[in-house]
């Protein structure tokens, strides 16, 4: 294994907060970053250089790519040809099998159920002709999602009942999506684990979320998740991440429905750094975004244990006006990510809150 000494440079497509924070990770290992986005961001107050060029200028992603020792991807909805582009040039970590599976719903869904991981019912809705066979196969309460560009509960329309169908098709802007069962679940987790460039795997803690209008609300170390169902959890996502040849740091959501034949179901995989891991930043050895880098550089992975109990909360919108308040809370780590712009729904910030290590269930 080729390890990128200090001094390398790590190219990042997208400018936003992960960006930001990846980037003040791997300043920390004395490596570079430069940055690639159509819109400034939070990211480039901290890297060596932007280029503000369209994902589509695929001569501009080529030109950025040769100035990087290797690339790496901050955002899931990364145009595919970009990364080819970039791939052409330098290596690209986590590669684009990744991405490509994680940009469609339904690419998604139906790569997890090859796997033989356990998932909610789904079918594709191309159009109305699909209603029938899908309410056939899913029925209802149900969710329908676009396959593309959804994030933070956007692209989702909620089904009561089947004649809910038409006005959720309506409601998500008639574009593809898959119908899923709704899963009435005891609580939401996340498996976030690292995968060296050799296939090592380390995993974080598993922590519990909890989401207020689509958007991720809090992160909480320990979860409730009894022992048993850690494991079951670990495995799964350990089988997804292998399954997909990945490098680097991968979230991946799961509903614990509780005991029974499938406890977790498998909701959906962040190719990347997750916001339901910034936890990791101050209540463990080495955080997600250092992790992140080192798997993407080659490098030996980080100590993953935590070493404290923590309750990460997001500062969305006008939370960040509290900012001074939060700084001077005692066991509080305050991350800003530079944003002037508070606005509704908008991630500003987040406050890791940390406590005496407990023995967790
Ligand atoms: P997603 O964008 O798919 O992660 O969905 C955002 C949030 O909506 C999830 O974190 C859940 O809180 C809720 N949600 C999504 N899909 C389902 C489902 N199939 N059953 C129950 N709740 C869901």
């Amino acid at each position: 294994m080729q390890a990128l000494p200090p001094g390398s440079t790590i190219g990042i497509l997208g400018a936003g907060q992960l960006g930001r924070m990846l980037a003040v990770a791997a300043a920390q290992l004395g490596l570079k970053c430069r940055v690639y986005s159509d819109v400034p961001g939070p990211a480039s107050d901290v890297a060596v250089s932007t280029t503000i060029a369209p994902y589509t200028d695929l001569q501009a992603i080529a030109a950025f790519a040769t100035e990087t020792d290797v690339v790496t991807y901050e955002f899931e909805n990364v145009p595919v040809e970009a990364v080819a582009a970039v791939a052409r040039v330098r290596p690209v970590r986590p590669g684009i099998k990744a991405l490509e599976v994680a940009q469609d719903r339904l690419h998604e869904k139906r790569f997890i159920a090859s796997l033989g991981l356990p998932l909610p019912a789904f079918a594709a809705v191309e159009g109305p002709d699909d209603f029938a066979a899908a309410l056939a196969t899913v029925g209802a309460p149900s969710i329908l999602k676009t396959r593309r560009l959804g994030y933070d509960g956007k692209g989702q329309s909620r089904l009561q009942s089947a004649g809910d169908m038409a006005a959720a098709f309506d409601a998500i802007g008639r574009a593809p999506a898959t119908l899923e069962a709704l899963v009435p679940f005891k609580y939401e987790v996340s498996v976030l684990l690292v995968r060296g460039l050799d296939g090592e795997t380390r995993f974080y803690d598993i922590p519990q979320n909890h989401h207020e209008g689509g958007i991720l609300r809090t992160s909480t170390v320990p979860s409730a998740l009894p022992v048993k169902h850690q494991e079951l959890a670990r495995d799964i996502a350990g089988r997804l991440a292998a399954a997909l040849d990945y490098v680097g740091v991968i979230g991946v959501e799961m509903f614990y429905v509780g005991d029974g034949a499938q406890p977790l179901l498998l909701n959906e995989f962040a190719p990347r750094v997750h916001n339901s891991g910034h936890w990791t930043m101050d209540a463990c050895a080495v955080g997600q975004f250092e992790n992140h880098i080192r798997a993407v550089a080659g490098w030996p992975l980080g100590g993953t244990e935590r070493h404290s109990d923590c309750r990460m909360t997001n500062l969305i919108g006008e939370d960040v006006a509290a900012w001074a308040k939060l700084a001077a809370e005692p066991g509080a780590a305050l991350h800003l990510y530079g944003k002037n712009q508070a606005r509704p729904g908008r991630k500003m910030g987040h406050v890791n809150r940390l406590t005496p290590l407990s023995k967790g269930p």
